[in-house]
């Protein structure tokens, strides 16, 4: 798996957490997980990079990844639709009140896209 990848999704995620960490929605950090976008990761973590995140995933729980006190317990490259998710994005497609993050964003967005379809054969043959 691309190293770049990798360091794609956690430039990411650091771009991104800070939003949600300071929730224009006073919701507070974390409030958009959910059970189902825990399982999704697992899954794409075993199908895409052949790892078993079931130590981690605690399936009592509300949100089966997340620790109350230090937030997801995985990479972000697991959750690829939790790492590039602002509910900005999500809603109007920019963040209407930072255009430097926005630029910032879609050129990080570009590069995980790339990167992506660069594996894609691989993940494809993977899955046969
Ligand atoms: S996605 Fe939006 S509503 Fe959800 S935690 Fe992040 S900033 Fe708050
Ligand atoms: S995988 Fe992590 S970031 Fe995504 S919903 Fe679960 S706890 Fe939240």
């Amino acid at each position: 798996m691309s190293d770049k990848l990798i360091a794609k999704y956690q430039e990411m995620s650091d771009l991104t957490k800070p939003k949600c960490d300071n929730c224009f929605a006073s919701l507070g950090p974390n409030s958009c997980c959910s059970k189902i976008a825990c399982e999704i990761s697992l899954q794409w973590a075993r199908e895409k990079y052949k790892v078993d995140l079931r130590h981690l995933f605690n399936a009592a729980a509300k949100i089966p990844f997340l620790d109350s006190k230090t937030g997801c317990r995985i990479a972000p490259h697991y959750r690829p639709h939790c790492t590039n998710y602002t509910c900005a994005i999500h809603a109007f497609g920019f963040d209407k009140d930072d255009v430097q993050w926005t630029s910032e964003y879609y050129t990080l967005r570009g590069e995980i896209d790339y990167w992506e379809w660069e594996q894609y054969d691989k993940h494809e043959e993977q899955m046969k």
